[in-house]
């Protein structure tokens, strides 16, 4: 494919001489439509990958998202680098590892000014820059609007420090088509759309007609509610069947109603001629736990329920494939970094994020709502790590078992790979005063979120990040 770097150096070429020419003899100058494509990032929040139909789901959750995957290129292998919104989005957003940025969790960290954003990539090189989002925790509070021209935030913090929820009947539809309209508005100039729903995030509260699709019924809803199942996910595992069943039901019906918002918005890029000039990218920003390894929700645990995560890309003129390569969220952000700033290959790079990573790389993934671990994972093995006490909390063979069930003794490579985790950690401490003062709450607030989830026991008394016990004086 050709680059369109090229295409552009020579429209704004054109462009020059057309308006040199106008300087003399046009009353109106012209304009000339750029040709770069518009990319549409769409986040369905604590979607899993495997309740996807085209992860191989056997309920028929996602069929907008499935028929898009058969025509784009689907990731099978995408691990995010937190199991809760902000660490993930932030990760995303700023293209880096929390080893790199050294933010920390949800209420304990800002994304300070000095970090370059993707929108902010995006802006810089021309192109307009919009956002809605339906998650607190991406919002401006949080520093994440960075770089976006318009940001929407239908749940602001405002709304969250008074320990509400957002209204499970909020017309999302509505406010996707505002966005959009707003965003294909300035035809001047291609556009970064970002698309940050809650839905399947909990509460599980599906409307018509999702209520009831795989199962679920008046009488079980009420278990979709927050607070049940925050009671559930504080209390662990292991749970009764017939209420994990009933929870998966709603979760898979929250799902449904997500996947059908997402297929509205290509509908209206189709609508609006604008399906083939944009890139499509629907993703999440973690999984969600699901009975799986005795707990619900998300947050405190790097187990790959909570981690792993769907991410498809259409890219115009490029036809479907399915790619194996493990990645993680800041791949997507560099990978779109390159495109906005036009880098050569930048768009056909997008239908092969981490190809220019070494075979068998090292991810990491974070938490410190709660436990303070830190896994580190190749195709083949699994380390997690409590990153206060250096301890090892289990390491697993993911050929022999992808579940991640049964712990084993650390052979070299898990040598190797505790070695390498311990320096991230090391990095991620010594970056901490990077770090802007966190949300300030108090008690009685706390107590409201940490009933919704939105917070964690036990996070607000962390003023630092933890330090490995092997190495005090490290950086
Ligand atoms: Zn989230």
């Amino acid at each position: 494919m050709a680059s369109w770097g090229g295409r552009r150096h020579l429209s704004h070429f054109l462009l020059g001489l057309i308006l040199v020419l106008c300087s003399v003899g046009c009353s109106q100058p012209p304009s000339l439509e750029d040709s770069r494509f518009n990319v549409a990032l769409v986040v369905l929040d604590a979607a899993r990958a495997d309740h996807l139909g085209s992860y191989e789901y056997t309920r028929d959750t996602t069929p907008n998202a499935d028929e898009f995957a058969s025509v784009a290129t689907r990731y099978d292998s995408v691990i995010s680098e937190a199991p809760f919104t902000f660490l993930a989005t932030s990760s995303l957003f700023t293209a880096g590892s929390p080893a790199v940025t050294g933010l920390v969790g949800r209420t304990g960290g800002i994304v300070p000014a000095s970090l370059e954003l993707i929108a902010e990539t995006a802006k810089e090189n021309g192109f307009g820059t919009y956002a809605y989002s339906e998650n607190p925790y991406v919002t401006g509070y949080f520093g994440l609007d960075q770089g976006f021209e318009v940001f929407e935030e239908t749940f602001p913090v405002s709304l969250l420090m008074r320990g509400e929820e957002i209204d499970p009947q909020f017309d999302s539809a509505g406010q996707l088509t505002a966005i959009l309209k707003k965003a294909a508005g300035d035809k001047s100039r291609p556009f970064f759309l970002y698309v940050h729903l809650l839905r399947p995030h909990n509460p599980y509260a599906p409307p018509s007609p999702y209520a009831g699709r795989f199962g679920s019924s008046p009488e079980s809803r009420p278990e979709g509610e927050s607070k049940p199942l925050i009671a559930l996910h504080s209390k662990g595992g292991p749970y009764e069947q017939d209420r994990l069943d009933s929870i998966v039901q709603l979760y898979d019906e929250n799902l449904a109603y997500g996947d059908a918002l997402f297929g509205g918005l290509l509908a209206e890029l189709e609508e609006r001629g604008l399906r083939k000039k944009t890139i499509v990218i629907l993703t999440s920003d973690h999984g969600e736990a699901l009975g799986d390894h005795d707990r619900i929700l998300h947050s405190n645990q790097v187990y790959d329920s909570m981690l792993r995560v769907p991410l498809i890309i259409s890219v115009p003129g490029e036809g479907p494939s399915v790619e194996s390569v493990s990645i993680q969220l800041a791949d997507l952000g560099r990978g779109l970094r390159r495109y906005f700033r036009g880098e050569d290959g930048a768009v056909a790079g997008l239908t092969r994020i981490g190809f220019d990573q070494p075979t068998g790389r090292t991810l990491y993934s974070w938490t410190n709502a709660k436990t303070h671990l830190v896994a580190a994972r190749t195709n083949k093995r699994k380390l997690i790590v409590d990153a206060r006490t250096s301890g090892v909390v289990g390491y697993y063979d993911l050929l022999a078992d992808p579940g991640e069930s049964v712990s084993g003794p650390l052979d070299e490579e898990g040598k190797a790979l505790l070695s390498g985790l311990l320096e991230k950690i090391r990095a991620w401490a010594g970056l901490k005063v990077r770090i802007e003062p966190a949300m300030e709450i108090d008690t009685e607030k706390r107590r409201q979120l940490e009933a919704l989830g939105y917070v964690d026991p036990e996070e607000g008394e962390q003023t630092e990040n933890p330090r490995p016990k092997s190495d005090e004086s490290a950086p």
